[in-house]
Formats: structure tokens, C-alpha cells, sequence
């Protein structure tokens, strides 16, 4: 057993003054379990849940924001969310369990940490838990490690459904910290491993993250979340595609897509999405924006599969979209 200090601070400035080996406390539903392995030593937790973070309101520009402790349910229930954003409720009710969803709040789900089973053994070499000790996923059981955006240091997957959506939303994170206030677009926010895979984001010591803000809703009926995994009840993604259209008399004037399960962090390629630009839909298209996605891709040992079955996931998530008949995370069947 380690102990720790627990603060519970009112007010965000309080919350903010930065102490070494510092974890906020949000929803609990990662930290405390990471806590428990071992995993996460922190010396403080600050419960943050007493900030005043809990809405979701109306932009001036007719946008929303989110606020970081708003939890993932009441996220995906809200109308506000439901009539403009239903590619984001769509994301998070694909993802984890209706209870984990009750706890589990915005800001952590930004913030969550990979799935990697050799991240979560303390036993294991990883440069992620513990800088510069290795990678044991490497040539190790890595069926559900990513393809894309890898290092020699680390190939753990990002694992967040709702992060995906706000991929492809562009969505843009609001931070509090002790040197002030800025934005990030949410496309930015995570970081490849490079050789420092233990900064998973680009938050600063004391930074919080406050809010989540969404431009105006551009995609109409032509949107969907198509995740693939072990089993539906619940399961982190093996391949996810969020994807929003744009469309005029069946054209598509712009696209936007985030690929999850695959990579290290949700994975947005401009240069794939310009294909779509002025195009109609058309499997000879859809095909080339797969490859353009996919460009790059590195299997390890295991998980090569990861690598044949995405491209199929974006071409049928694609047509989905086109088609304005998104995937229904209720009646899970693929159509
Ligand atoms: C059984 C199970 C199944 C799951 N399945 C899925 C799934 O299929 N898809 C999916 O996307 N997720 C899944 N999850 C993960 C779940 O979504 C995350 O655990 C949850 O979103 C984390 O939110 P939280 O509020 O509980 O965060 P916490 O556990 O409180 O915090 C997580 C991390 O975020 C940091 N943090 C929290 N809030 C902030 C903030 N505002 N600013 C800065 N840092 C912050 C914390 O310090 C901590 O490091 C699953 C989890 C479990 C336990
Ligand atoms: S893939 Fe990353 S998280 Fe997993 S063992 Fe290697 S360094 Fe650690």
C-alpha cells in the first residue's frame, strides 16, 4: 500500500498549482484502477470534481461546449449532443459499459491511458510505465497493438471511442494551467511515442483540461462510428473508423475521418480526406483513401491482421456515411 495526499479543490486556480507526481481525479475509472496495479504512483491526487465543469451549453458561434466533467452518459444523452452531434453519441455509447459510461467523465476519456497488457503488469519492460526500460510488446503478444504512428520505443494503441469523433468534428480542447488558458485542436492534443512514449498528450504539469468545444455540426445524416471488436457487449476497439460527410446532390464536399484501434493516437491523414473533396462516392475512391490512410502501416508479430482488415472498416464505414444510414450502436448488426 502507498499513500498519497487527496485534495478536493473549489475553485480551477487551486487545482492548478502544480506539484511534482500530481494525478487528477476524475471519474476514477482508469486512474484508480492503474492505481491499484501499481501502475500509477502519484504522491497527490486532486479530486477535481468539485470545479465547475459539469455543463453543456450553446456556443455564440452555434457550436457547443462540453465541459471536461460532464460524464460520457450524460454526454451521449444530452439533445443538444443527440440532434447536432449524433457521430459523438454515436462514439461514446460504442464504447465500454453503461456503468463505466455513468462514471467516466470527458476530460479522462481524453486522458485515458492504452490498454497495452504489458503497460498494466509491473513486471513487464515498458518505456511507457517506466522511461527506458523497453518494450516487451515488441515480438510479445501484440494482437491488439497498433499499426500506425509506432516507435521502436512503443506501440500501444490509443483507446478511446469518443476521441475519434472528436477527430473527425475537429474538435478543440480548452486547458487551464498554472501559466494560463489555451487551446488545442483536439487533432493535436495526443502524442506519437517517438521516444518519449510516456507523454501520451501534450498537457503541461497542472494542466487541466476544462472544456471541449465543437464548431457548428457540418455532416447532416452523413456520419457514422463503426468499430470492430472481440465482443460487442463491450471491448476496446480492434479497428474504429468515425467518419463525417459533407454531401450536395451526391457529391461529397468534404470529408472528415479518424481511424481508432490502429493507431497511437487517433489517427487523421488531410491528405486522404482531399480525395474526397468534389468527388462521388464510388468503391475505386473509397479504396484509394484507404490506402492513403493506411500508408505507413508496421505490424509487429501479432498483428498483422490489423493491417487487411482496416482498409474493408473504412470502406464500408465510408459508404455508410455517403449513404446517410450510420452504424446503430443498439442493433449492432453491420449492414
Ligand atoms: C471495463 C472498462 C471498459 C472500457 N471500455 C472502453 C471502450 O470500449 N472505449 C473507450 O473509449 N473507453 C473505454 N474504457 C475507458 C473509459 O472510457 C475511461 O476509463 C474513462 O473515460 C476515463 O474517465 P474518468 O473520468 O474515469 O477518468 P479518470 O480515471 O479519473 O482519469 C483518467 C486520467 O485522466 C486524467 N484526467 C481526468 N480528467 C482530467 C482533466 N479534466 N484534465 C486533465 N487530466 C484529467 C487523470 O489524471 C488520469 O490520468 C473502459 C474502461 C473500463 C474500466
Ligand atoms: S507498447 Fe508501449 S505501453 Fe506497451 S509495453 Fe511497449 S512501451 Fe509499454
Amino acid at each position: 500500500m502507498r499513500s498519497f495526499s487527496y485534495a478536493r479543490p473549489a475553485t480551477l486556480a487551486e487545482a492548478c498549482r502544480s506539484a511534482e507526481h500530481t494525478r487528477f481525479l476524475a471519474g476514477g475509472t482508469n486512474l484508480i484502477d492503474l492505481m491499484k496495479s501499481d501502475v500509477e504512483r502519484p504522491a497527490h491526487v486532486v479530486d477535481i470534481k468539485s470545479l465547475p465543469m459539469h455543463h453543456i451549453v450553446d456556443r455564440p458561434d452555434g457550436g457547443l461546449r462540453l465541459g471536461a466533467l460532464v460524464t460520457n452518459a450524460d454526454t451521449a444523452a444530452h439533445p443538444l449532443v443527440t440532434d447536432r452531434y449524433p457521430l459523438l453519441a454515436s462514439a461514446i455509447l460504442a464504447g465500454a459499459s453503461p456503468q463505466i459510461r455513468n462514471m467516466a467523465t470527458n476530460g479522462g476519456n481524453l486522458n485515458q491511458r492504452t490498454r497495452c497488457h504489458y503497460f498494466y503488469d509491473p513486471a513487464m519492460a515498458c518505456n511507457k510505465r517506466s522511461p527506458d526500460t523497453g518494450c516487451a510488446a515488441r515480438g510479445g503478444r501484440n494482437r491488439i497493438m497498433a499499426v500506425l504512428g509506432t516507435s521502436d520505443a512503443c506501440i500501444a494503441t490509443f483507446p478511446s471511442d469518443m476521441c475519434m469523433a472528436l477527430a473527425a468534428l475537429n474538435a478543440t480542447v480548452n486547458l487551464h494551467g498554472p501559466q494560463g488558458e489555451r487551446t488545442v485542436s483536439l487533432r493535436d492534443y495526443h502524442c506519437l511515442p517517438g521516444d518519449t512514449p510516456w507523454r501520451d498528450n501534450i498537457l503541461q504539469p497542472g494542466e487541466i483540461v476544462t472544456a471541449i468545444d465543437l464548431a457548428p455540426a457540418p455532416f447532416g445524416p452523413h456520419h457514422t462510428y463503426l468499430k470492430i471488436r472481440d465482443r460487442l457487449s463491450f471491448a476496446f476497439a480492434i479497428v474504429s473508423v468515425a467518419v463525417g460527410l459533407q454531401m450536395k446532390e451526391g457529391r461529397i464536399m468534404r470529408g472528415s475521418i479518424a481511424l481508432g484501434g490502429v493507431a497511437t493516437k487517433p489517427w487523421c491523414v488531410p491528405e486522404a480526406e482531399a480525395l474526397l473533396d468534389g468527388r462521388a462516392p464510388s468503391h475505386s475512391l473509397f479504396r484509394d483513401v484507404a490506402e492513403r490512410l493506411l500508408h505507413g502501416a508496421v505490424a509487429d508479430r501479432d498483428n498483422a491482421a490489423k493491417i487487411r482488415l482496416t482498409p474493408r472498416v473504412i470502406e464500408r464505414a465510408l459508404w455508410q456515411a455517403a449513404s446517410g444510414t450510420p452504424q446503430s450502436q443498439m442493433d449492432k448488426t453491420i449492414r
